[in-house]
C-alpha cells in the first residue's frame, strides 16, 4: 500500500515537473520579437517604432509576458519634406486604434507644443484641408495600440518621426508692357502660386480679376480705359501671405473726332434716344459691369466678329449735329455692313444677355472670363441665348439696324468691367494683351 502511494506521488510529481517545465519553456521562448510590427509611413516611406509596449499571451493567454522594449534606432527624421502648404499622406495600420498627434515646433523653448489631433484610420488621409501645413518645423507622434487582452497580445507601439515643411519660394510676376496707351490691356501673369491660394490685384485702372491657368500659373488681364487719365498707376498683387507692388505708366492716345448728323425728327431715332431708352440702358448694361467669370474662356488672337468696312473707330469723340460743346466718346468700334451680314464670335465665351433694348436695338453680350466681355449692338437676329457657351467663330447673330442707328452696321465694344477698351486693337496678334507666353 505504501508503495502504491509512493509511486502515484512520483508520478504526480513528474506530471507536475512536466507542466511546470512546459508553462516555464514556453514563457522563457516567448520573445521580444513576437510583438507585432504594423506598418506606418507617411509620404510613403515606412516608420520604425522607437518603443513597444506589450504583453504577450503565452499558453493561450494564460500567463501574459511582458515584452517591451525601446529601439534604440531612427524611427523617422525625414528632413526637409516639401514646400509649404503641403498635404501631409499618412498611411496607417487596420485593427489598432491609432492615435496621431501633430505638434509645431513651438516646444523649442520648454513649453509644451501646440499639438493637434489628426484623424485616425487605415486610410490614406491625402489632401485633407485640417492636414495642409505651413512651413515649419514638426513632431508627428503616432500611437498604435491594443488595449484588449486575449488575441495577439495587447499594449502599444509608438513612432515618432519629425520634419521640417520649407518656404515656398515667392509667385514670380510678369508684366506684358510698362508703357501702355488709352484702350490698350495690360496682361499679367503670376506663377509660382501655392495650391489652394487665389491671387489679387488692386488697382485703380479697374477691374483686374486673376483666373487660374493651371500649374500655379494666374492671369488677369488690367484695362486701360479710353478715357483713363495719362499718368503712372501702381497695381498691387497679393498671393496668400505674399504681395508685391509694381508701377505702370499710360500715355495718350490721339482719338479721332466725328461730328455725326443725326435726324431727331426721325421718330424711331427719338424712340431709341429717348430718356426711357437711357434709363433702360442704365438697368441693364452697368449692372453686368460687375460680373465676372472665375475662370478664362478665351484664348488665342481675337478675330473681327463681321466682315465690313469700319465706319467709327474705338474711341472716337462724337459731336451731334455741330454741337461742339458736347462730346461723347465712343466705346466700341462699328463695321458697317449689310443687314443679314454674320455676326461670329471673336473668341470664346459664355453669353450672358441676348435681348432687344431701345437705345441697343438687338443687344447680345459675351463673357469671357475675368471680367472681359464683348458687346453686339443693333443686331437684326439674334442667335444665341443666355447661358450659351460659344466657341471662335459660332454665329452669334446677323447684322441690323435697330436701336439708336442711322444704318446698317455692328456696334462692336469691348470692356473689363466698366472700362472700355480698344476691340480693334487685339485684331493684331502683336497687341498689349498677347505679349505674354501663356495666352497662345
Ligand atoms: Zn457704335
Amino acid at each position: 500500500m505504501k508503495k502504491i502511494l509512493i509511486s502515484i506521488l512520483i508520478v504526480l510529481l513528474v506530471a507536475a515537473t512536466g507542466v511546470f517545465g512546459y508553462a516555464a519553456y514556453a514563457y522563457i521562448t516567448t520573445d521580444e520579437g513576437s510583438a507585432p510590427h504594423p506598418s506606418v509611413e507617411i509620404m510613403g516611406i515606412e516608420l520604425a517604432p522607437v518603443s513597444i509596449l506589450w504583453n504577450e499571451p503565452v499558453l493561450r493567454g494564460a500567463l501574459y509576458k511582458d515584452v517591451s522594449r525601446e529601439e534604440t534606432g531612427l524611427s523617422g527624421q525625414l528632413g526637409e519634406i516639401g514646400l509649404a502648404p503641403l498635404p501631409l499622406r499618412l498611411s496607417l495600420p487596420e485593427g489598432f486604434e491609432n492615435t496621431v498627434y501633430l505638434s509645431d515646433g513651438s516646444a523649442a523653448d520648454g513649453q509644451e507644443a501646440a499639438s493637434r489631433a489628426v484623424p485616425p484610420g487605415g486610410q490614406n488621409i491625402t489632401g485633407r484641408d485640417d492636414v495642409i501645413l505651413a512651413e515649419g518645423i514638426y513632431t508627428l507622434e503616432i500611437v498604435c495600440a491594443v488595449s484588449q487582452t486575449g488575441g495577439n497580445g495587447y499594449g502599444s507601439i509608438r513612432y515618432s518621426c519629425s520634419f521640417e515643411v520649407g518656404k515656398a519660394p515667392d509667385p514670380e510676376l510678369s508684366i506684358g508692357k510698362y508703357e501702355l496707351k488709352q484702350g490698350e490691356i495690360l496682361p499679367l501673369l503670376l506663377t509660382g502660386v501655392p495650391e489652394g491660394v487665389k491671387p489679387e490685384a488692386e488697382t485703380e485702372l479697374g477691374m483686374t480679376v486673376f483666373t487660374p491657368d493651371g500649374g500655379g500659373s494666374w492671369f488677369a488681364a488690367a484695362p486701360i480705359g479710353n478715357s483713363q487719365a495719362p499718368g503712372r498707376y501702381n497695381i498691387k498683387i497679393k498671393a496668400g501671405g505674399w504681395e508685391t507692388e509694381t508701377e505702370i505708366t499710360v500715355i495718350t492716345f490721339e482719338f479721332a473726332k466725328q461730328n455725326l448728323i443725326i435726324d431727331t425728327s426721325n421718330p424711331t431715332i427719338s424712340e431709341a434716344n429717348s430718356p426711357a431708352a437711357y434709363q433702360e440702358y442704365r438697368e441693364k448694361i452697368p449692372p453686368l459691369f460687375e460680373t465676372f467669370d472665375e475662370e478664362r474662356h478665351w484664348s488665342g488672337v481675337f478675330e473681327t466678329p463681321a466682315k465690313g468696312r469700319v465706319s467709327t473707330e474705338f474711341g472716337t469723340i462724337r459731336y451731334t449735329n455741330g454741337d461742339y460743346s458736347n462730346s461723347r466718346s465712343h466705346n466700341g468700334m462699328d463695321i458697317a455692313a449689310p443687314t443679314g451680314t454674320p455676326v461670329y464670335a471673336p473668341n470664346a465665351g459664355r453669353v450672358v444677355m441676348a435681348e432687344r433694348l431701345l437705345n441697343t436695338g438687338n443687344t447680345l453680350v459675351i463673357e469671357h472670363g475675368g471680367g472681359l466681355k464683348t458687346y453686339y449692338f443693333h443686331l437684326s437676329k439674334l442667335n444665341a441665348a443666355p447661358g450659351d457657351m460659344v466657341e471662335k467663330g459660332d454665329l452669334l447673330g446677323e447684322v441690323g439696324s435697330t436701336g439708336y442707328s442711322t444704318g446698317a452696321h455692328l456696334h462692336y465694344e469691348m470692356r473689363i468691367g466698366s472700362q472700355p477698351v480698344s476691340p480693334s486693337m487685339l485684331f493684331d496678334e502683336n497687341a498689349s494683351l498677347y505679349s505674354l507666353e501663356t495666352i497662345h
